[in-house]
């Protein structure tokens, strides 16, 4: 059903027509690009190229359906862009629906960023039209590379779209949004590089510490489940075992099989925590340990993790990296593993400091 569904809204909204649409537009950034390697070379007098006429008229107004992207996207763009998110704490993005408000901020916009990979299912009908308008409207998931991609079985054609579970593939999508900022606002096209090269790192930082503390848990305890499947990036990454309730999308229901199968796991890796979502009901969880304990096995609720949005705005758990550092060190203290104090932030400040960037 799901994926009849899913199949049904591809072919009326054609994912490739946006994978032809970036691959547009990455011929189109390379030609930029190669004008813009050329104009380093040419006189100083020469008057600059400037396509997109927004550097000059203000911020950039930018608007992205996740917390995750937005987040990436502010930290790239700088003081350059406004930039607003459509999907805020709590909400799931595979059965949101955009409200009248949302369709007028994409098509007021000058750049929109949504991740792909079918992760808005229901707003794909939207982002298309927005971009058929002429709007600029970005995949960050588009550009990263297929062999990173995971199809879990039973899903062929429709690649998993939890990416940002995985830093080392969200850095990659870091580089599409600087790309794609210097497409629009070329003006700032230094900004975005130094801003991009910054974050970039962090993640990489963010991405080393996750391997570290993940590391700690014992092997045979390396087994996440969860309420949904967001969580194969982080698995295949890290070395965990990864089972979901319900599968990639929400919109399919647990059925008493599953939920018997997922029991019979637990007690036999005699498993001690399972994880709650942000985003998803914690019904599936609940019976699983409703199961084990009728079956003399104890396994208790590990936590809450942040899977398709990120915590309260304002804190850190309502930043990219402060949402998967919760999620690691839930995970490493829910099975045994161990988190140092004082966490991420503490580690990455022990380190050497890193050479002033640039000029002031
Ligand atoms: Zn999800």
């Amino acid at each position: 059903m799901l994926q009849s569904r899913i199949a049904d809204s591809e072919a009326r909204y054609g994912s490739p027509t946006a994978r032809g649409r970036a691959a547009w537009g990455v011929v189109v950034l390379r030609l930029w690009l190669a004008l813009m390697a050329l104009s380093l070379y040419a006189p100083v007098s020469t008057p600059q190229p400037t396509p997109g006429s927004s550097a000059s008229e203000g911020p950039l107004e930018i608007v992205c359906t996740t917390g995750m992207i937005a987040d990436m996207v502010r930290n790239v763009a700088g003081e350059r862009a406004r930039v607003s998110t459509l999907m805020g704490e709590g909400v799931d993005p595979h059965l949101y629906k955009p409200t009248r408000s949302d369709i007028a901020a994409l098509s007021r916009a000058d750049v929109s960023f949504y991740n792909g990979l079918m992760l808005e299912g229901r707003m794909t009908d939207a982002l298309v039209r927005v971009a058929s308008s002429g709007r600029r409207v970005f995949a960050v998931t588009e550009m990263i590379p297929e062999d990173r991609l995971l199809s879990p079985d039973g899903a062929e054609g429709h690649p998993d779209p939890h990416l940002w579970m995985d830093p080392s593939a969200w850095g990659i999508a870091v580089d599409a949004v600087r790309d794609a900022l210097i497409a629009c606002d070329p003006a700032g096209a230094d900004v975005y590089a130094k801003n991009a090269a910054a974050y970039r790192e962090r993640v990489i930082a963010l991405d080393a510490y996750a391997r570290r503390v993940l590391e700690s848990v014992p092997e045979r305890s390396r087994v996440l489940v969860t309420a949904h499947d967001a969580f194969n990036y982080l698995g295949a990454r890290y070395g965990f075992d990864v089972v979901g309730i319900q599968g990639l999308s929400t919109e399919s229901e647990a059925g008493v099989r599953d939920i018997e199968r997922l029991v019979g796991l637990i007690v036999d890796r005699a498993i001690p925590a399972v994880f709650v979502e942000s985003t998803v009901s914690d019904r599936g969880v609940r019976a699983l340990i409703a199961g084990a304990a009728a079956r003399g096995h104890t396994v208790t609720i590990g936590g809450e993790l942040y899977s398709d949005a990120m915590g309260r705005a304002g804190t850190y758990e309502g930043t990219y990296i402060g949402m998967l550092e919760h999620n690691v060190n839930t995970i490493a203290r829910a099975l045994g593993g161990s988190v140092p104090e004082g966490g991420l932030r503490a580690s990455t400040a022990e380190a050497p400091a890193a050479p002033a960037r640039g000029l002031p």
